[in-house]
């Protein structure tokens, strides 16, 4: 069944919903089409009136939109609060900032005068991961919505509910119909999208098979895109870092939504004066963590979002220890109901391991000690990915300067890489390119048409 919310805390199948037909989804691509009409001739007051109200419902009922998470990918419902709070101030972000962001841009040219324009392409389409099923909505619909463009999106098979209540969201707050639509559609049905002439734009969050997919997809229709992809982000530690603030850091960089994060911390590398102290402790810290409900909020270890994700996950821990990977702490899943995983370490990949170039999705990191700062960047630079990636140490200069020689899109000293609204957020290399979030984001699907005006006498 393509659409299931399953919870992965005890296997309860808990509703299955139908895929759209093709009639279905002509009836929804002409109503988009026919909304775009209006909604790009609408003011930027009016857009954030809808925008703005959105948000605030989502402030008002956060539990409401929080339970569906726990329930259908096991988040840790005080996590799931968080991102229902953090979805939020991207909306209101985007319905208080839009109009500055897009304003015309007056141009000095060597004579006349000119200036570029922002104006809306139409219909958008997203193709979004289940890992944080409202933040990753939020964070294409929010700025493209205020851009004066209508959003069309298909979410993961496993998050059906979140994708519903996102869609009811936007016509409680007032959004005329087709000005977001959620798709309950397959594969072959996301190709055809992506071939309408309807549609302008493409954006996708998710793994590098299917950016490669899609964005081969847009790319052969001359359509934008941008692909926000996975990541294996460094976790680079410093002889001088302190020891005991970065193991917090390193706790929450790698556990944080059970490790299922696109810029969670994966490879931990570690300078050889702190690696056998940095190892112990955070290996004590992972040990302590208690599974259970997710709903529960004594629980600290979750399920992970659905069992074929454990499955996969656990194939690639025997597969990296087959290959000499040597196993730390974990490796297993626990002996309990539900897709739950013991936390794990693995230490001596080599590079000759295909696991030293894979991302792995959930509570597994990758340890590796290096002599010095040099080693730490060429072994952090080592990678097919390029998204995020952070730095500890007490220099703050030296952090900065670490930081500039990582190749990826994002890097943060002395805490791992994370997101706000008004920061940028995207990768390079194999983690994909463009930018969502920040004054950044609102500018990928926008037309920035230059206006320029000459002396009619002007010699040609
Ligand atoms: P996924 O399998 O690629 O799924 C993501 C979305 O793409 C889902 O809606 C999925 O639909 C759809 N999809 C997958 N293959 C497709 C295809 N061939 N044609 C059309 N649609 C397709 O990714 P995931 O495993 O759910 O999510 C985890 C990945 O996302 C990780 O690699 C993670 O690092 C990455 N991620 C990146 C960011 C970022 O901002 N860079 C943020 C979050 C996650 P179905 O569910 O129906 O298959």
């Amino acid at each position: 069944m393509a659409y299931q919310s399953v919870n992965p805390y005890d296997g309860k199948i808990l509703k299955t919903f139908e895929e759209l037909s093709d009639e279905q989804l002509e009836t929804a691509l002409e109503t988009a089409s026919t909304c775009f009409k209006t909604w790009r001739h609408t003011t930027f007051a009016e857009r954030a009136a809808v925008v703005a109200k959105a948000s605030a419902i989502m402030r008002e009922r956060t539990d409401e939109f929080a339970r569906p998470v726990t329930l259908e990918m096991g988040k840790l419902i005080d996590q799931a609060r968080g991102e229902v709070v953090l979805s939020a101030d991207i909306i209101d972000y985007y319905a208080k900032n839009a109009e500055r962001f897009l304003a015309p841009e007056r141009l000095k040219p060597s004579s006349g005068e000119a200036a570029i324009e922002s104006s809306p392409l139409g219909v958008l389409f997203g193709v979004e991961p289940w890992n944080f099923p409202y933040y990753q909505l939020a964070r294409f619909a929010a700025p493209n919505l205020m851009a004066g463009n209508v959003v069309m999106v298909k979410h993961a098979g496993c998050v059906p509910q979140c994708a519903i209540a996102f869609e009811k969201l936007w016509l409680e707050a007032g959004a005329p119909a087709g000005a977001y639509t959620n798709l309950l559609i397959s594969h072959d049905q996301v190709d055809r999208v992506i071939d309408d002439p309807r549609i302008k734009g493409v954006a996708l969050t998710g793994s590098v098979e299917a950016g490669k997919s899609v964005a081969g997809r847009a790319g052969k229709n001359l359509k934008k895109s941008t692909m926000e992809l996975g990541g294996s982000d460094a976790f680079i530690v410093l002889e001088d870092a302190d020891l005991d603030k970065t193991v917090k850091w390193a706790l929450w960089g790698k556990m944080n939504n059970t490790g299922q994060c696109c810029v969670a911390a994966k490879r931990f590398i570690v300078v050889e004066e702190l690696a056998d102290r940095f190892l112990d402790k955070f290996q004590t810290a992972l040990a302590a963590l208690k599974p259970g409900d997710p709903m529960d909020e004594a629980t600290t270890l979750g399920p992970l979002s659905t069992e074929g994700a454990l499955v996969q996950l656990l194939d690639q821990v025997e597969g990296a220890v087959a290959k000499g990977a040597t196993l730390v702490m974990g490796g297993k899943r626990l002996d309990r109901t539900g897709a739950f995983m013991q936390p794990t370490i693995l230490t001596n990949i080599k590079t000759d391991n295909p696991a030293f170039k894979e991302e792995f999705f959930g509570p597994v990191a990758l340890f590796f000690r290096v002599k010095n700062e040099d080693e730490a960047v060429a072994l952090a630079n080592d990678s097919n990915f390029g998204l995020g990636g952070s730095v500890f140490t007490k220099d703050i200069a030296r952090g900065k300067r670490v930081a500039s020689r990582v190749d990826t899109g994002m890097m943060f000293v002395n805490h791992p890489t994370w997101t706000r609204p008004d920061l940028p957020f995207g990768g390079i290399k194999d983690s994909g390119y463009g930018r969502e979030l920040s004054s950044m984001g609102i500018q990928e699907f926008v037309n920035k048409k230059l206006v320029c005006v000459e002396s009619i006498d002007a010699p040609a």
